[in-house]
């Protein structure tokens, strides 16, 4: 068992930042992680280390770099990436406008193969080592995505669009087609290495009862599945599906009334739920996925973060490409300060990192396996270098602590700052990972793995 050993500064959390201040995160001005066989065999102050007999003298010292566990994105569209920055509406047109359009591309096997490949290549240069990804209703292309994903060992959750109304013809299944196809890539692909499968009803308004009832038949005969789908987005999208389902109490009574709501949801958005929804999504113990850069690009509202934190509802940070304007969850924590900021509410540097690291694998159940560098925890990690981007070189000159150095990196910083990657303990490279694709984007060569 060869043993990679990382000797630089290091940034995680150990626990919840909301617990005692000295618990969460924890830092090594001169720290050592080492990895092996793709899990993380140890982690500790590299003098403290040597001192107890560790060899210190193969290790790469990078005392110019910042050490991270990989990024989680809670919530992000594969088919979505070329209605990226796509002008002028709001969510219900833009769903009709961008959306729509671009997963009808995806009947094209070819189109939605190399997407796939694309978009996997694309998360990682963006340091986004895990995520929970929406694909579309045609079956082939979560098939091409969880391909994708394991070829890059990454750990990822996905799962088939089910729409059935209120969308192109070209799009919808049926609640048999939703039932069966889904039951096929859950017996194929859940638990397959490093995959899951997210029961995946885009939202309420475009699937029938009957469909919504499959979904919740799926999550009861499989039930460590994850659901996820949208809600409380946009008051038009509110008001909309209340016509749609005037049984129902509320937008979350919706999902209740069809066993779709439990531990395991995940829902994006929540930006204007009542106190009642909060309430039940507490009690629940589900998970909202917070969208900042979709939620100011379409116009949305400001997720009320600090309520639903003090409510104890896990929060994850999520891009939500197409609408979103960037893979970077560097980026998605600048905006959530400014979605806070407007709310007069501070979100410090520590609480952004960890609602896309550890805060992020508790939320997606996935604590056990990823979210920080704990020994035993799975090798995925970062290598960041802030001086890659010139205006924030500058900056970290001026910065006194970790806190401020990470708020530097949130505020000004992107994918450039990412030197490296590494999924599973593997290095992100070309000659580390064979049949992997160069980047056409010329800032983002790895250097190929040597370790
Ligand atoms: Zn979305």
């Amino acid at each position: 068992m060869k043993q990679t050993l990382l000797r630089s500064r290091i940034v995680h959390f150990r626990d919840d930042i909301a617990g005692p201040p000295d618990s969460a995160l924890e830092y090594f001005e001169d720290g050592v992680i080492g990895f092996a066989d793709g899990h993380i065999t140890l982690l500790d102050d590299a003098r403290r280390a040597a001192k107890q007999g560790l060899d210190l003298s193969t290790a790469e010292h990078r005392p110019d770099a910042l050490i991270s566990c990989g990024f989680i994105d809670a919530h992000v569209h594969a088919p979505q990436l070329a209605v990226m920055g796509s002008y002028g509406e709001k969510l219900l047109d833009w769903l009709q406008k961008y959306t729509f359009p671009a997963e009808l591309r995806f009947a094209d096997e070819e189109i939605s193969r190399q997407n796939a490949d694309f978009f996997i290549d694309a998360l990682l240069a963006h340091g986004t080592t895990s995520a929970m990804v929406f694909t579309t209703s045609f079956a082939h292309s979560t098939e091409h995505l969880f391909e994708a994903a394991q070829r890059a060992g990454m750990r990822l959750i996905a799962g088939k669009v089910l729409m059935d109304c209120n969308a192109p013809d070209a799009l919808l299944d049926t609640p048999e087609r939703a039932l069966r196809e889904s039951a096929a890539l859950i017996e194929k692909w859940h638990g397959r290495g490093r995959l899951g499968y997210a029961v995946t009803p885009r939202f309420a308004g475009t699937s029938s009862r009957a469909q919504l009832t499959v979904a919740g038949q799926l999550l009861r005969n499989y039930p460590d599945l994850w659901l996820q789908t949208h809600l409380s987005e946009n008051r038009d999208e509110i008001a909309w599906t209340a016509t749609l389902f005037p049984e129902a109490s509320d937008y979350l009574n919706i999902y209740e009334r069809y066993g779709l709501h439990g531990e395991r949801s995940v829902y994006a958005h929540c930006i204007h739920l009542t106190a009642s929804e909060q309430q039940r999504l507490t009690d629940a113990g589900a998970a909202v996925a917070f969208c900042p850069s979709s939620n100011l690009f379409l116009g949305s509202g400001l997720l009320e973060l600090q309520q639903l934190r003090e409510r104890g509802i896990p929060v994850a940070l999520a891009t939500d490409v197409g609408a979103g304007t960037g893979l970077c969850q560097l980026q998605s924590m600048g905006e959530a300060y400014k979605v806070c900021q407007l709310q007069d509410y501070a979100l410090g540097a520590a609480e952004a990192f960890y609602m896309a690291t550890l805060g992020a694998a508790r939320a997606l159940h996935l604590e056990r396996y990823i979210g920080n560098l704990a020994p035993g925890k799975e090798a995925d990690l970062l290598l960041l270098n802030g001086s890659r981007v010139p205006l924030l070189r500058e900056r970290l000159r001026h910065c006194r602590n970790i806190r401020e150095e990470l708020f530097a990196y949130m505020s000004m910083g992107d994918e450039r700052i990412i030197e490296r990657a590494y999924v599973s303990g593997v290095a992100i490279g070309k000659s580390a990972r064979p049949g992997y694709r160069q980047s056409s984007d010329q800032e983002w060569q790895f250097t190929p793995a040597a370790y």
